[in-house]
């Protein structure tokens, strides 16, 4: 279904969407031609994951060439079906990280909280396939033991919502949450993890970041991974939200063939930098089962990354990290800038490639002699592993 077939009223309306998604090879034939490699793609695929985009989405396609970033990301290829041993299920080890339903704490001080199983798109890349599809959503009891984790455990100051797609929650549903969540004391930061103002920005409307507004500080990280995803409504849809002082940023997944050039990554970081989302991580592709081919050999993720910093402004570009299999986090990598190193200098490289002396300092102590001063009687970080927490339980 396109947008011209509809009015515009319907298509303004998130719940339209949601209730229209497309979801198989018949539906979506009739918005693309569909290639004998995506006919077998979404054919092959139902065992593994579903498909489901909204008509918003894929209006946005190329209805002739399916090398498009928007089909690619959305439309299943036969490559899906060949899974290597190395790929996971559970890649990033959440499901070991788990002291509560719906919760998974693997760093210190933040934790995830999975509270909607459902997505206004099924995305080829996802890497928590074994959780998303709408088949199995978290129930009440369980929100409830996540939330008394929450409540229990002070050295998380900051919970990251997700899913899932919780923007998909009705805003009552969310406010309410996000009420509950608010009165937790330690908690300082509260983020939200959404496609959807890439994919239904029609969602983000007055009401929604009225309810958002309420709980500050908020925090918002899409999910936009090509420059063809920067529409109008899109835009709205994060401006709305930014100038209701909620700070938006971008997560984007390196993508094989979708946006692997560094004329694709220059123009997406430059378009969100202009709405005032600011470009947060790049991901390297996680080895979640089925993706392989959508992965980017990690020399050439860095050279991609060195044809951005430095050549374009700094708050355009992300942080390049590979999220460590098993759940060790994310970890910066990057071009070597530093090539040499001495006991009176370093030499570095430019980004153009020329090398330069930068001289070392000759005092070697850092301590803060004022720390002791303005941290007295402030007990230190609580940094034990995330999930060390469940064992200290009764
Ligand atoms: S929107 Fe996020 S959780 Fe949903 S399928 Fe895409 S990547 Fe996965």
């Amino acid at each position: 279904m396109r947008r011209a077939d509809v009015s515009a009223k319907e298509w303004a309306d998130w719940r339209w969407q949601m209730r229209h998604m497309l979801t198989t090879a018949e539906e979506l034939a009739r918005v693309v031609r569909l290639s004998d490699d995506e006919r077998h793609g979404l054919a092959a695929s139902k065992a593994l994951f579903r498909t489901g985009l909204t008509p918003y989405y894929a209006d946005l396609m190329d209805a002739d060439d399916a090398s498009c970033p928007v089909r690619m990301q959305a439309i299943p290829r036969a490559a899906e079906l060949e899974i290597r041993g190395e790929e996971l299920r559970d890649p990033l080890g959440e499901d070991s990280h788990r002291p509560a339903p719906c919760v998974v704490h693997k760093y210190p001080d933040r934790a995830l909280f999975l509270v909607v199983d459902r997505c206004a798109i099924y995305c080829r890349h996802c890497n928590r396939r074994r959780l998303v599809g709408g088949d199995d959503p978290p129930n009440a009891s369980e929100i409830e033991a996540g939330l008394a984790y929450l409540r229990r455990t002070p050295r998380i100051r900051d919970v990251l919502i997700s899913g899932g797609d919780p923007l998909l929650l009705s805003t009552a549903k969310l406010d309410d949450l996000l009420g509950r969540l608010r009165a937790i004391p330690h908690l300082e930061t509260i983020r939200i993890g959404t496609r959807i103002p890439v994919v239904c920005p029609m969602r983000v409307d007055d009401e929604l970041v009225a309810a958002l507004r309420k709980h500050h500080p908020v925090f918002v990280n899409t999910h936009f991974n090509h420059a063809k995803e920067l529409t109008p409504e899109a835009r709205a849809a994060c401006e709305r939200m930014v100038d209701a002082g909620i700070p938006v940023g971008n997560q984007t997944v390196l993508l094989r063939g979708i946006n692997s050039s560094v004329r694709s990554l220059r123009a997406l970081f430059r378009g969100l930098l202009r709405w005032r989302v600011k470009p947060y991580y790049l991901f390297q592709g996680d080895t979640v089962i089925g993706t392989d081919h959508l992965r980017t050999p990690v020399d050439a993720a860095i050279e991609l990354y060195a044809g951005l910093r430095g050549w374009m402004n700094s708050m355009a570009v992300p942080h390049l990290v590979i999220d460590a299999p098993g759940g060790g986090g994310k970890l910066p990598i990057g071009p070597t800038y530093i090539v040499e190193r001495r006991p009176d200098a370093v030499v570095v490289r430019t980004y153009r490639g020329k090398l330069v002396e930068y001289p070392e300092a000759r005092a070697q102590d850092c301590t803060v002699a004022y720390d002791r001063v303005f941290f007295a009687g402030v007990p230190e970080d609580d940094d034990r592993e995330g999930s060390a927490e469940v064992l200290d339980l009764p």
